[in-house]
């Protein structure tokens, strides 16, 4: 999953793009408005995370923007604890929801896991699908009932394909899942995520469809 976290305070910032790397997202930073803009233009993200006191181009103006382009990504929040109206003012302009500063992590965390979630039209917080589950607030996955070790990227692009079983992804949406701008992203990553990945979960859970990309079959 990639997000883009949307923050002008350095210490700030850089404290939840450890915990969020921790939590194994592929994570975008930029620090002002106009640049969030130009960032949300060009690249697909899963979720943005938005300060709103920003400089350049406030945050609000950043989301309705975005809104205004139809543009379906889910927006959580951050704002100051006695700023009500400023969050009422977000969530009208078409956030999802919000978070309050200063952040306690783990419900910044489960409320990002909860907004993944809903845009992918699931309420279960467990993706299960032909007997392999994955619990995205554990990091625990298995398969036909037993624990199964993935590393961070192979999580990633499985987490994508068994979102939407049937929807097959490009070798391209899958990288865009898997790395942000920093990254060095070599030519067969996927391929070889995708190859470690049916080691571990049988040949026939991941299938190549030529041309076009890979599927987690619907049966
Ligand atoms: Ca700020």
């Amino acid at each position: 999953m990639r997000l883009l976290l949307v923050e002008d305070d350095p210490m700030i910032g850089e404290a939840m793009l450890q915990v969020l790397r921790a939590e194994h997202y592929a994570v975008d930073w930029v620090r002002d408005g106009v640049m969030a803009d130009s960032a949300l233009q060009s690249e697909q993200y899963d979720l943005v995370l938005l300060d709103l006191g920003l400089p350049k181009r406030g945050g609000l103006e950043v989301l309705r923007a975005l809104r205004a382009r139809r543009a379906p990504v889910p927006v959580l929040i951050a704002t100051a604890r006695d700023a009500v109206g400023d969050r009422i003012a977000g969530l009208d302009a078409g956030a999802d929801d919000y978070v309050l500063k200063p952040f306690d992590i783990d419900e910044l965390l489960a409320r990002i896991r909860a907004l993944l979630r809903r845009s992918a039209g699931r309420g279960e917080p467990v993706f299960a699908h032909r007997g392999v589950s994955l619990n995205p607030a554990t990091r625990e996955a298995e398969a036909h009932g037993q624990p199964v070790l993935l590393s961070a990227r192979e999580w990633a692009v499985l987490e994508a394909l068994i979102v939407r079983p049937g929807a097959v992804l490009s070798r391209a949406q899958l990288e865009e899942k898997l790395f942000s701008w920093k990254d060095d992203i070599s030519s067969n990553a996927v391929e070889v995520y995708v190859h470690g990945l049916r080691k571990k979960l049988g040949n026939d859970f991941i299938q190549t469809v030529r041309g076009l990309g890979y599927v987690v079959p619907r049966k």
